[in-house]
Order: structure tokens, then C-alpha cells, then sequence
């Protein structure tokens, strides 16, 4: 799907226009079909001398048949003969390559001086990646480094990743994965969802990797067996989690308040699941929750969308509003989680996924509840990760311009530059949040515990 500007932009006018004015020039980004490898085109492999995550990035290029390459480099050369990756040479001087992915492990970087392994690595490259092409820096947590200088080059990375998404356009995108001491198996996930086109609008994000148990699991189906449940499910972003979560092996039970039956109904007939007519602030949620998935062998996975706007400005607003966002964006997300997890209401290796907002991280006029809620679903992750048990995670997702009717029925102006002020020049689509969600709801990605990552298109907004 393409927005009417985009069209206009690859129209002949539309270029020339465009070109003479300097207006933003979206492409069309590319995203995942079933069936199709996790990276169409080469992948370059680079390192600073002595990183420690080298074997584990070259394991799951291996596992993934990347088309690898690297250049004159003895450590990622050895970690790549380790795992049997067969390994391209390139050469840096060669400007007719072109690759759809560069990934660097940064991890060997000691201290700020070295960081200019960064410069010799992607300066004579950078015009050499293809559109809706990827940049995966690997790195050190700087809480987990041996020392101050290193904790400090590590930090410095960020600065760096969140520039080069800025910089490199055509739908390139650039992270920052940060791995703990001792969790480098737990990276696959992680890097197969970066590298692929299931990660179309999440640019400029910085992911924490902990150690955790390593799940194996099927990467055509990862959630075969599973049971998820989608707030909220009925349409919009919530009707394309469910879609996405069903095409990865789960059964999903949508629920949404049940004046939305019909459209509930029909969700869930079309990917086999069921639905539950419920309202989230009812207090017996999370008990209903349970039994709901009882039939299916219990929860596996949470995702709490649902959620409201009722936007006015502080002076405006009525004290309804304020409770009722409060109460259907963070209120009832706490205590429906608190029922399952204080009543073994979900199962071991469980996924608990949110939905906040960029609103919730940068503020929005006229929006100081829904703000407050969202920005409450981000305290909500971060509480809760550390004193979670049996493998079970929480994380979320915050959207920025998601094109739905939310957002269809904001104003033309603002409507305008909420969907231009990205580094993809464009809105994203609801499969790309949905995308999001699968990837924490992995049984793989146990290593992902208390991150909001931001499906924004690296939004200027609270960037
Ligand atoms: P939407 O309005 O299309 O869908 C929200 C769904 O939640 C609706 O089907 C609604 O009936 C349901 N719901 C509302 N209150 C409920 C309740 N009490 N109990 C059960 N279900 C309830 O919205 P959307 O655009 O698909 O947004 C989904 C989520 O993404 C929301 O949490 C929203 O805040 C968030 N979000 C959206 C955007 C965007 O650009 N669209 C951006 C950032 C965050």
C-alpha cells in the first residue's frame, strides 16, 4: 500500500518535482511474504579486532545461507570457518557490489579512540547498500563492559546507528543490538527479524539482549502450538497482529469489546481462531482471560493493543476521559497480567507484548492521558521484566504514524507531517507493528526482556 504523495513522487512529474523542490521522496519499502528467505541479495560481515560475537553472527548467517562476504579480516574469517559459513572475499575497493545487509561486530571496540574502526568499515561502503537495505551494528552492553573506556565507546555506538538511519535513506534501516555477557546464543532471533523485511519500519532502535535459555524452534512455524491472545483484535493494528501470529503457527483468540462482535467474528473465522466478546476494564478480565484459553492447553502469549484516544487539552478535559484512558490503555493491561501471572495463568517461556506509543516517549498536545497512558505501558515492561519467572518476558512495541482509520481521520496537515517526519518519509503499515510483536513473541526470544522498541521509521518525534 502506498499514500497518495508517494504515488505522485513516482509519477515522471511527480520526480521532477520533487528533485527541484528537495521534498522527501519515499520508497516503497519491501516486506516479508511467506515462503521467502530472511534476506534476498549479500550481506557484508565486518568486526573490530577481537569482538566476541563474531562465531554467533557468522552461526546464524550460516543457518540462514546468507550470501555472506567480508573483507581482509582473520577473526571473522576464522569464527566463519568455525560454523562452516562459507565466506565471500570482498574486496573494499570494489564499488560494483552492492549489498542488501552489512552487519558489524562492534564488541571489540576498547575505548573512544577505536571507534574509528566504525569509519574504516562503512566509509568506503556506504553508497553500496541496496534499497530497503539493513545496518545491524552488534556491540557490548556498556552496564556489562570490563571497563569505563569501554562501557563508553560501546555507549558511543548509539550516535553513530541512529545517524546512519538518517543518513543512508531508500528505506535502509539501522539498529543497535546489545548483548549481554554470555548471551550471544540468544542473538538469532533478533538477527534473522533486523535482517529481514519484517523489520520494514523499525529504524534507529537500540535492543538489549540478555542471557536466557536458547529455545529451538521451527522458523517457519515459530509459534506452532502456542496460544496467543490479542486485545483489541477486531480491526486496525489488532486485526493484523492476530493475522500475523495465526500465519506463525498460533492459535489466537481475538478479543474485543462485544459491540465489535461482528467484526470479531470475522477476524477470528478468517485465521482459524477464536473470539472473546469481552471489555478489558471488566473486572473479572483476566479470570475470563484464563478460562478462555484453557480448552487450547493455556496461555502462551499475551498482546495487550486495545486501546483509546480521547484527546483534548489539559484545561478541556473532563475527568471521564482522563479515567477512561487510563483505565483501557495501562490499568487494565496491570491488572489482567496480575491475575495470569499471580494465578499460573500463563505458561512457562510466556510472552507478554504491549503497545504504547512514540506519544508515550515524546508527548503529544491535547494528548496528556493517553500520553501518561503509554508512556505508564513503557514503566509497565520495565518493572515488570526483572521480577518475571520460568522464562516468561514482557516488551513492547511503541508505534509512531501507523496508517490506519485512527490516524486516517486526523486532520490533512497534521496527518502530513506525521507521516513525513520519519526517516522513511512515509506511515507505516499495521503489519509492521504486527511484525514487531511476532518477533517478541517468539519462543526463541527469551533473551529479549523489558525493551520497547519503535516501529516509527525512526520518527523525529521524542527521537
Ligand atoms: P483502533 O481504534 O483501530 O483499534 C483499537 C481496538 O481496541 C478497537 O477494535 C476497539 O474496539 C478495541 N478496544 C477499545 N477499548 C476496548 C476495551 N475496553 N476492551 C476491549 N477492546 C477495546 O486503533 P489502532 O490504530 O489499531 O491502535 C491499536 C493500538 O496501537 C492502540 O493501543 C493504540 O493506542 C496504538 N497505537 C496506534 C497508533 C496508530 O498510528 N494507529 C500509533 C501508536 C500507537
Amino acid at each position: 500500500m502506498i499514500d497518495q504523495y508517494q504515488a505522485f513522487t513516482q509519477s515522471p512529474i511527480g520526480k521532477f518535482v520533487v528533485k527541484n523542490l528537495g521534498l522527501p521522496s519515499p520508497v516503497v519499502l519491501d516486506r516479508f511474504e511467506q515462503g521467502q528467505p530472511v534476506i534476498r541479495g549479500a550481506v557484508l560481515v565486518g568486526a573490530a579486532s577481537e569482538g566476541v560475537l563474531s562465531s554467533a553472527i557468522a552461526n546464524v548467517l550460516s543457518t540462514i545461507h546468507a550470501d555472506s562476504y567480508a573483507g581482509n579480516n582473520t577473526d571473522i574469517q576464522q569464527a566463519a570457518a568455525q560454523v562452516g559459513l562459507n565466506l565471500r572475499a570482498f574486496n573494499s575497493g570494489d564499488k560494483e557490489s552492492r549489498f542488501k545487509a552489512v552487519i558489524f561486530d562492534a564488541s571489540g571496540i576498547q575505548n573512544s579512540e577505536q571507534l574509528n574502526e566504525l569509519h574504516k568499515f562503512f566509509n568506503p561502503i556506504a553508497r553500496q547498500i541496496e534499497g530497503s537495505g539493513r545496518v545491524v551494528v552488534v556491540a557490548t552492553t556498556p552496564e556489562s563492559a570490563k571497563t569505563v573506556k569501554q562501557a563508553i565507546a560501546q555507549r558511543a555506538l548509539e550516535g553513530f546507528v541512529k545517524s546512519v538511519g538518517k543518513e543512508f535513506k531508500k528505506g535502509i534501516t539501522a539498529q543497535l543490538v546489545y548483548v549481554d555477557d554470555g548471551a550471544a546464543n540468544n542473538l538469532e532471533s533478533t538477527l534473522r527479524f533486523l535482517l529481514s523485511p519484517r523489520s520494514a519500519y523499525v529504524s534507529g532502535q537500540v535492543i538489549r539482549i540478555s542471557k536466557a535459555e536458547v529455545v529451538k524452534v521451527d522458523w517457519n512455524k515459530p509459534l506452532a502450538g502456542k496460544t496467543a491472545l490479542v486485545t483489541g483484535a477486531s480491526r486496525g493494528i489488532g486485526e493484523a497482529i492476530a493475522h500475523i501470529l495465526a500465519r506463525d503457527g498460533a492459535h489466537v483468540i481475538c478479543l474485543d469489546v462485544p459491540q465489535q462482535q461482528a467484526d470479531l467474528d470475522r477476524v477470528a473465522a478468517d485465521i482459524s481462531g477464536s473470539a472473546l466478546g469481552l471489555d478489558i476494564t471488566a473486572a473479572d478480565a483476566g479470570e475470563k482471560i484464563k478460562a478462555a484459553a484453557q480448552k487450547n492447553g493455556g496461555l502462551d502469549i499475551v498482546v495487550h493493543n486495545a486501546g483509546i484516544t480521547r484527546d483534548k487539552t489539559l484545561a478541556n478535559m473532563k475527568p471521564e476521559l482522563w479515567d477512561l484512558v487510563i483505565n483501557i490503555n495501562l490499568s487494565a493491561a496491570e491488572r489482567i497480567n496480575d491475575y495470569l501471572l499471580e494465578n499460573d495463568g500463563l505458561n512457562a517461556n510466556g510472552r507478554i507484548v504491549c503497545v504504547s506509543s512514540i506519544s508515550g516517549i515524546a508527548g503529544n498536545l491535547g494528548q496528556t492521558n493517553y500520553a501518561a497512558s503509554k508512556a505508564g505501558v513503557i514503566g509497565l515492561v520495565k518493572f515488570t521484566a526483572p521480577i518475571l519467572k520460568n522464562g516468561i518476558t514482557i516488551n513492547a512495541v511503541a508505534p509512531g504514524f501507523i496508517e490506519t482509520q485512527m490516524t486516517a481521520a486526523i486532520p490533512f496537515a497534521i496527518r502530513e507531517a506525521g507521516r513525513r517526519m520519519n526517516s522513511m518519509n512515509q506511515g507505516g503499515l499495521p503489519v509492521d507493528v504486527a511484525e514487531t510483536i511476532a518477533w517478541f513473541a517468539s519462543s526463541a526470544s527469551t533473551g529479549l526482556n523489558g525493551n520497547v522498541v519503535r516501529v516509527c521509521g525512526q520518527s523525529l518525534l521524542g527521537a
